[in-house]
């Protein structure tokens, strides 16, 4: 197979053993004599699948027993209905922390149900950096924060302190660094940024938190239907589910969350001290907003004509995915869990290479 280095913003790259562990299950899951595409999800041999699966998100996050994790299909995209049908009632408000496309999607669809806004926002600098310093009322429903933003490579480093419900989307930094659950009414995502393939979504809500709003809300949207029935309540996406419990093996088995944070950390100082040195790149996000999963930088100025040569250069050297989302341009590498430090060490090698070449 072509040797490459995947830095792909979504959906990521996946660890190695959890791609053959599934290749494996598609010829015989289980030691059933079937591929796991054909199994009912009405099994034992499944149960113990999402058994394990709940039980490495509760281990691997230190989830405390006042929260539940569920797996379910349609997308971040649909979570962001999801947290206004079961937080926001109409009375209140609920605020946004708009640091984003994705983070003003989520307020889009807040505003369809009820009373919601902006709280402070950083579009005046297409989202460089992340606002702080704003007052945040304490009779809110919810405050809501993108905590990593994939396509302007900023993030909110720790757990915020507030006086009201928190809820967070965590899509592209779940699993990469230590996270206090305690402090969240509700955290949701994507697996397909850090922990699994595109097809499943993780919502880990806070039990008591539910059945506070005066609407109703239709069963499918509604986080009891799914705490009730453990994620089956309908059939779950069962292969997604089966490759992100594969993925969260793979990450137990390197040490965990905490272990894996190190290394992220790592990872990212290697990419950001290059773009920092290189007088070919300068970095679009404010240093200390930096996200360690998402590194998004241009040309230098001056250097801009070289773009679409670095593209091709970095191609030649087997990068993949270094495109930047077409809001920013340029570059972006997306660093996430399976991503390795020789796969960036590859990446800042070749800006070397490029640097000395046009110098
Ligand atoms: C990718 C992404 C989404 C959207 O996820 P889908 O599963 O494609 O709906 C939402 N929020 C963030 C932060 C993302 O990175």
């Amino acid at each position: 197979m072509k040797k490459v280095h995947v830095f792909n913003a979504g959906p990521c790259l996946l660890p190695q053993v959890a791609i053959d562990n599934t290749i494996e299950a598609l010829k015989d899951f289980s030691g059933t004599g079937m591929s796991v595409l054909c199994i009912s999800h009405r099994t034992k041999e499944w149960d113990a699948v999402m058994d394990e699966c709940r039980a490495l998100w509760k281990e691997l996050l230190h989830i405390p027993d006042t929260h539940e994790v569920v797996f379910l299909g349609g997308g971040a995209s649909l979570q962001f209905l999801y947290v206004a049908m079961n937080f926001l009632e109409k009375k209140a408000a609920a605020a946004y922390l708009d640091t984003g496309v994705w983070a003003s999607k989520a307020l889009k669809e807040a505003k369809g149900i009820g009373d919601a806004y902006a709280i402070a926002s950083s579009k005046d600098k297409n989202y460089t950096y992340i606002p702080k310093g704003f007052e945040i009322p304490a009779d809110l429903d919810y405050l809501h924060i993108t905590t990593n933003n994939t396509i302007y490579g900023t993030e909110i480093h720790e757990d915020l302190d507030v006086p009201c419900p928190l809820i967070a989307d965590m899509s592209s930094d779940i699993m990469s660094r230590p996270v206090d659950v305690s402090k969240y009414d509700l955290i949701y995502g994507g697996a397909q940024k850090n922990v699994g393939p595109a097809g499943v979504i993780f919502a880990i809500v806070r039990k008591d938190a539910l059945g506070r709003v005066s609407r109703y809300i239709p069963t499918m949207l509604d986080y009891r239907t799914h705490i009730d029935k453990l994620s089956m309540f309908n059939t779950p996406p069962v292969f997604a589910i089966f490759v992100m419990k594969e993925t969260l093996k793979w990450l137990k088995s390197i040490g965990g969350v905490e272990a894996m944070y190190e290394i992220n950390k790592k990872k990212a100082a290697l990419l950001y001290d290059e773009i920092d040195r290189n007088s070919m790149f300068i970095g679009t996000a404010v240093k200390e907003d930096r996200s360690l999963m998402n590194v998004c930088f241009v040309m230098a100025p001056g250097k801009e004509a070289l773009q679409d040569e670095f593209f091709a250069f970095a191609k030649e050297r087997g990068m993949v995915g270094i495109k930047g989302h077409r809001s920013v341009g340029g570059f972006r590498a997306s660093l996430y869990n399976a991503c390795s430090i020789e796969d960036v060490q590859a990446l800042v090698d070749c800006m070397k290479e490029f640097e000395a070449l046009k110098k």
